[in-house]
């Protein structure tokens, strides 16, 4: 008895002293920070930038909406600001202007710390802002560190619905960001690692492990795809006759016209030089002409104003299907398809040829 009534005025005690709210405050926390970094761990193995944002997203989605969130990074290769913006959570073409990155991008070299909008445009001067970014409503800036310092900010609109963002909620954004940051740069590097700086297209290792998936996968699903092999005709007379530099605008234009003309999932690759080399998944022998030959007069149609003179130039293609009866390795495909390319180039270029097992005398060749 006597036991028991002191049990229970400890606990009063502890109740009045406020103790025991402070234990369940510490328990979620704690159970806060568990899931944090459960999360982290799993942000962290991503390599693709949008995975990585969609994550982020679903994440801060199941704490509250802003009506705005941008991220805008510095990538490692160019001068370009990146801007990724979502409006209610949803992605939004809605941009903003890049001389803010650089605004902010000096502030948190010199104080690295987060900061709400209210003080920073106190701290800045309200007039560098204008109406066009302050409709987004900034409510809180944070920065994006990495190895080598500052690559980039986060901006966090106000929330759809409520008031200002609790003490809790920004410890939250301000944490997810900052691993968020490591995730991000890590994917920035390991895209430019298998980028090519001048056209941005895939480099040829990348291409080439490309190939090799590609090649299990027709094996196991029976399912047919293609390798496009091109290369720019008389390309040496061109750079002779109108400079390297136009040689260059040729190669970045021809880069987006092959990125264009190909779907989505197949690899557009710069092969070397001016060469350059398309993975077609899930085609026959008809389908990879019929790519080859569209993506020919994309680039035939295509001009290049260089003061007074319209330039163009074309490409010979050949074209090799990686079909599931195949015993071959990639290095063995690309022979063929640069075989089917010599072809076209024999014929008179500017055409598709593709490749013919064993008779390549009668390989078709296509040119309209
Ligand atoms: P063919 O129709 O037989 O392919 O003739 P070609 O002149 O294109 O062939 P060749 O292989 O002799 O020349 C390729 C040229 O491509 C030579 C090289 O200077 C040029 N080239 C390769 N890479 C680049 C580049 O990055 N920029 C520029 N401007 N030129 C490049
Ligand atoms: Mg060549
Ligand atoms: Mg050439």
């Amino acid at each position: 008895m006597e036991a028991t009534s002191d049990i229970l005025a400890q606990y009063q005690h502890l109740e009045l002293s406020g103790n025991l709210d402070l234990l369940a405050d510490l328990r979620r926390e704690n159970r806060e920070l568990e899931k944090i970094i459960t999360d982290a761990a799993l942000l962290v193995s991503y390599t693709d930038l949008s995975t990585m944002l969609d994550y982020v997203i679903a994440k801060i989605l199941d704490h509250f909406v802003p009506q705005f969130l941008a991220f805008l990074v510095h990538p490692p290769r160019g001068d370009k600001i990146r801007e990724y913006c979502y409006r209610n959570l949803k992605e939004t073409d809605e941009q903003i202007a890049p001389m803010y990155y650089e605004l902010f991008r000096r502030r948190f070299e010199r104080n690295p710390v987060s900061a709400t909008f209210a003080e920073l445009s106190e701290e800045l001067g309200p007039d560098l802002f204008d109406q066009n970014f302050l409709k987004i409503m900034p409510e809180l800036v944070f920065p994006m560190f990495g190895i080598g310092g500052l690559y980039g900010i986060v901006i966090l609109g106000s929330k759809i619905v409520g008031s200002s963002y609790t003490e809790l909620e920004q410890k939250y954004v301000d944490r997810i960001i900052r691993f968020l940051s490591v995730a991000m740069q890590n994917g920035l590097h390991y895209e430019s690692s298998i980028t090519d700086p001048k056209t941005g297209l895939f480099t040829h290792d990348f291409f080439m492990r490309r190939l090799e998936e590609a090649v299990s996968s027709v094996k196991r699903k029976r399912q047919e795809a293609g390798i496009l092999m091109f290369d720019v005709d008389h390309f040496k007379r061109f750079n002779d006759t109108w400079g390297h530099i136009t040689g260059d605008a040729v190669l970045i234009a021809l880069a987006e016209t092959l990125k264009r003309e190909s779907r989505g999932e197949d690899c557009v690759a710069r092969f070397g030089g001016e060469e350059f080399s398309v993975l077609v998944l899930d085609c026959n022998g008809e389908g990879l002409m019929i790519a080859a030959e569209r993506i020919r007069r994309a680039v035939e149609d295509m001009v290049l104003v260089a003061g007074e003179d319209r330039l163009s130039v074309t490409v010979s293609i050949g074209a090799r299907i990686i079909d599931p009866e195949l015993s071959m390795n990639a290095t063995k495909l690309i022979e063929d398809a640069d075989k089917a390319l010599y072809r076209s180039k024999m014929n008179g270029r500017n055409r598709s040829t593709l490749f013919v097992k064993g008779l390549l005398d009668r390989a078709k060749s296509l040119q309209q």
